[in-house]
């Protein structure tokens, strides 16, 4: 794709076409879409893409829908533990959270750990702590809780003989470029259902879960994150382009269909270059995923057919 100036994904994983209700795949589109709007709006306004992406990032963390923010996945305790990033391609500026277990937005802490804080990536308690300190605004736990992940745990507590099923992992990502062909990248996910207290995924993780360079691109990707940390792989795409000066579309798909999958897990990632080439590789059989152009064109792609893999 060519002329993207905002893209989200909404996980990767599967879902086939009429898995699920009319009414459900409306709120897929509309979730997305919803986001892509209102990045794109800052866009227009002549704001950073660093802007977009998080405000786009925050309206999938409010959309139940989705596995981050309200409707993220529980831990094996019944808790939600929150993992987000985001980073600045003009300066490679980033910030992130891991094991947030009281603020609502994690990628607008992730992003006031970049900008407040001397450091990069703040943990658990303090995380929360921190938020608190800076306005970011606080929940109890019971905001996150959804039936449909409470019944997704129970599931995963008891899986069926033959192994459990196949579904999307929801966590949601946003890449952009702004007038001034800056990038930027964000992810927020509650991780992996039945995930042990305390387990760190990708998401948080710079370079494995999210990485924007202005001189190479801006990534998100989803997935086992396990093996998306081992495989470095936001990075290793962007240094792919980097040192070789492959494609994104070249670089993303190596990382993502090939090194990854090596390396034993699957998953997705949504790719912009500055010059708004958006890649969205997958080795799951789909990509929730859309983006919006130049003009203004909202594309959602959310069943398994819709997704070209590499
Ligand atoms: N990468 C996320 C994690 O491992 C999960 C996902 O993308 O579905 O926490």
């Amino acid at each position: 794709m060519r002329n993207v100036v905002l893209a989200v994904h909404g996980g990767a994983g599967s879902l086939p076409r009429g898995s699920i209700s009319a009414e459900q795949e409306r709120a897929y589109r509309d979730g997305l879409t919803r986001a892509l709007r209102t990045g794109y709006a800052l866009i227009n306004e002549g704001r950073p893409s660093l802007d977009a992406v998080e405000a786009a990032v925050r309206v999938l963390e409010d959309d139940p829908n989705f596995n981050a923010g309200k409707g993220a996945v529980f831990n094996t305790d019944g808790e939600q533990e929150l993992d987000a990033s985001i980073m600045n391609g003009r300066d490679l500026r980033s910030g992130a959270v891991a094991g947030v277990h009281n603020t609502k937005n994690p990628i607008s802490l992730a992003r006031m750990v970049m900008e407040r804080s001397r450091h990069v990536l703040m943990a658990g308690r303090g995380a929360d702590i921190f938020a608190l300190q800076n306005g970011v605004p606080y929940t109890t736990q019971d905001y996150f809780f959804t039936q449909r992940r409470w019944d997704a745990l129970i599931a995963a507590k008891n899986p069926p003989a033959g192994g459990a099923e196949q579904t999307t992992g929801e966590t949601v990502g946003a890449v952009a470029v702004d007038r001034n062909r800056d990038i930027a990248a964000a992810t927020s996910t509650g991780g992996l259902t039945n995930k042990l207290v305390g387990r760190v995924g990708d998401s948080p993780i710079i370079g494995a879960g999210t990485y924007a360079d202005n001189r190479t691109v801006a990534i998100s990707c989803t997935g086992t994150g396990e093996v998306f940390i081992r495989g470095v792989a936001a990075h290793d795409i962007s240094a792919l382009m980097d040192y070789t000066g492959a494609s994104v579309t070249r670089a993303a798909a190596r990382v993502i269909t090939e090194k990854i999958p090596a390396l034993g897990a699957t998953g997705g990632a949504i790719a912009l270059d500055p010059r708004g080439v958006l890649a969205t590789p997958h080795s799951t059989a789909g990509l929730i995923n859309a983006y919006i152009l130049r003009d203004g064109t909202v594309v959602t792609r959310i069943f398994d057919d819709e997704t070209p893999a590499r």
